[in-house]
């Protein structure tokens, strides 16, 4: 005798849609005992916040870059000197990147917000601050083939477990649609630990220890996802 297989598959679904409500309840009791027995703190303050990262008080102490500035470096200037018009820093010593885009200025609140991402394992920041990447990268973005996040050492990779360029990339990624490619990318060599140095030093370090090997075509148009430390 052939089984009807009708009854099994009505009792199925609702069963399955039982299940999977009763297991999307359970996660939402579990967050909301979490939220309870461990409140969100500001990342810079240490108060109680609701959502993400910092609370009112510090977002508002962000400086968050808006024009006029260079438009070679992304540096703020203090006045309007016109369309085209590069900083100083820019003529003297222009980069090898043709744009740099900066979200805010390195100050207390955002070195706070960096080093929590680096080195205390708050990915969870990486979201917000890749919208802000994104909204400042707009027209860097608008037309890029590609997004690749800076690449860690293997081994500062093994040690930190994740790589906060690429959190930072797959955030801005979902903002603008540009694609992460990290593979195309890779640091050779490590670099030594730059927290306290000037962007020059940095920039002298990156230069003497590390190495890419490019595996893109040479005219691609690339944006790559970092956290600029203007100041
Ligand atoms: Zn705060």
């Amino acid at each position: 005798m052939e089984a009807d297989p009708a009854p099994s598959r009505s009792i199925a679904a609702p069963l399955r849609a039982a299940w999977t409500a009763g297991r999307h309840a359970l996660a939402r009791a579990a967050r909301l005992a979490l939220d309870i027995a461990l409140p969100t703190l500001c990342v810079s303050c240490r108060e109680p916040v609701d959502g993400e990262g910092v609370c009112a008080a510090c977002w508002a102490r962000l400086s968050f870059i808006e024009r006029p500035y260079c438009p070679r470096l992304g540096i703020p200037f203090v006045y309007d000197p016109g369309p085209d018009m590069l900083s100083m820093e820019a003529i003297a010593s222009p980069p090898a990147y043709q744009r740099a885009r900066a979200a805010v200025r390195y100050d207390d609140v955002a070195r706070t917000l960096v080093h929590a991402l680096k080195y205390q394992d708050r990915t969870d920041l990486a979201p917000a601050m890749g919208r802000w990447m994104a909204r400042a990268g707009g027209e860097l973005l608008t037309g890029a083939d590609m997004l690749i996040p800076v690449p860690l050492h293997w081994r500062r990779a093994w040690r930190r477990r994740y790589n906060q360029s690429g959190a930072l990339a797959r955030s801005i990624e979902r903002q603008s649609g540009v694609k992460v490619r990290g593979e195309v990318l890779r640091r050779v060599r490590a670099t030594e630990q730059q927290i306290g140095l000037s962007r020059a030093q940095r920039a002298t370090m990156c230069r003497a220890h590390s190495r890419y090997l490019p595996t893109v075509r040479p005219r691609c148009r690339a944006a790559a996802s970092s956290w600029s430390t203007t100041s």
